[in-house]
């Protein structure tokens, strides 16, 4: 018998002519690589190179938050929790959304708790879209969002962010919109670009997700990470969106425990509902003891992610000013862990041949940004580089690739 073919025999590094018509993946998985993200740790690893691709910190997060989880074990609660979430975490969201941005929430029927923000988004679009709807995602967009699309049957319809800049198009968000089209999936912060999306921006989405009558997702799990005062404003708070719009938040992202993948998703009764509907199909209920040790952080650590927001800010400049000086355009990130930079200037006009060399040449990992783009062209020279690294990693990096001949 033909063993079947696993998605991850689909690499970048063996090329796009490496796509399996012939295997026994299903159709709505074929073309869809590997993620990225693994593809590029693992060249780290592999190579030894310092891994400036995925975005993890190398720090974690609150020991008080790891001895919770700790404690949550040794006192029993490692059975099934209950499918939506554990109430004290429930209720520490709602709290959260309170006292950040003023939204009432009954923790009852108004919170899900998630396996990461990942599961949160895949959730909400197998729960909105019929197969052949159109979801219009800003691109370069979350690579998840694309396979998540694709299992739904749904269609995606990118309106793009472009360099230098990375604004939102309105007049092409406004095209992008047709009686085809059933939802928004907003992300901002925005990953790869870094880009805050401003309130005349929301204003846009809103008025187009108004007028259409669509549903809203929106991944908003850099929320807390945002640089030079620049807000974060969750787009269900303005006008005529609350009873349109999920909320999806990672505690991965907030705390700097990204490997618990512990994430939730807010919003009206009828829509959190929809959301668990699909949960429930997906992985019934989330890890048990991580649940109560996040509520803990979320009451008793709530100084933490300013800090780190802080910290980021520092480690964005010292990045951007190293990569600068290499001779890369940088586009600077107004939130996330990351900067997107063009390797054009060194002759490279293709960002992944560029990312796949640079273990070898200069023992760093990164990032291409083409893979986030339907329009190639809109990304196929720019890199992106994470900086949620300890600060002797970065240096060590910057130093490495100043080392290096970049040149195509
Ligand atoms: N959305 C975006 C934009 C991300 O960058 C990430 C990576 N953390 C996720 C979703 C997934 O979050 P989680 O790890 O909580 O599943
Ligand atoms: N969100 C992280 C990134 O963009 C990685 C998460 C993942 O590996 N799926 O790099």
């Amino acid at each position: 018998m033909r063993a079947p073919v696993p998605a991850a025999a689909h690499h970048y590094s063996r090329g796009v002519a490496a796509k399996r018509q012939q295997s026994r993946l299903a159709q709505r998985l074929q073309g869809i690589p590997t993620s990225i993200f693994s593809e590029m740790s693992a060249l780290a690893v592999s190579t030894g190179s310092l891994n400036l691709g995925q975005g993890f910190p190398d720090t974690d997060g609150p020991p008080a938050v790891v001895e919770a989880a700790v404690e949550a074990m040794r006192s029993g609660r490692n059975q099934y929790a209950p499918g939506p979430g554990v109430p004290e975490l429930r209720q520490a969201v709602a709290d959260h959304q309170r006292s950040h941005y003023g939204i009432e929430l009954d923790p009852h029927s108004e919170v899900v708790v998630c396996t990461g923000a990942t599961e949160g988004v895949a959730a909400a679009i197998l729960a909105f879209l019929n197969p052949g709807e159109e979801v219009i995602t800003l691109e370069p967009y979350y690579d998840s969002y694309v396979a998540n699309i694709s299992m739904a049957g749904a269609v995606r319809r990118p309106v793009t962010l472009r360099a230098p800049d990375f604004r939102l198009d309105v007049d092409e968000l406004r095209d992008a919109a047709s009686d085809r089209t059933a939802a928004i999936l907003v992300n901002s912060p925005h990953n790869p670009t870094g880009t805050v999306l401003n309130r005349s921006e929301l204003e846009a989405i809103a008025a187009v997700a108004v007028e259409h009558d669509l549903v809203v997702i929106t991944d908003e799990v850099y929320e807390h990470l945002v640089f030079d005062g620049h807000e974060h404003i969750p787009l269900c708070t303005l006008p005529g969106m609350w009873e349109r719009t999920v909320s999806i938040s990672s505690a991965g992202k907030t705390f700097s425990f990204t490997g618990w993948k512990v994430g939730w998703a807010t919003g009206p009764a009828d829509l959190v509902h929809a959301l668990y509907s699909a949960k429930q199909w997906l992985t019934f209920t989330s890890g048990a003891p991580l649940q109560p040790a996040i509520a803990h952080a979320l009451t008793q650590e709530s100084g933490f992610y300013g800090k780190l927001a802080g910290e980021l800010q520092d480690k964005r400049d010292g990045l951007c000013a190293g990569l600068r000086e290499l001779g890369m355009r940088v586009f600077v990130p107004e939130g996330t862990y990351f900067v997107t930079t063009d390797v054009s200037g060194f002759g490279h006009e293709d960002g992944l041949a560029f990312c796949l060399a640079l273990p070898e040449r200069a023992g760093v990992v990164a990032v291409p940004n083409q893979v986030f783009y339907d329009d190639a062209e809109a990304g196929r020279h720019l890199v992106r580089w994470a900086f949620c690294k300890d600060q002797t990693l970065l240096d060590e990096g910057v130093r490495r690739l100043a080392a290096a001949d970049l040149e195509a």
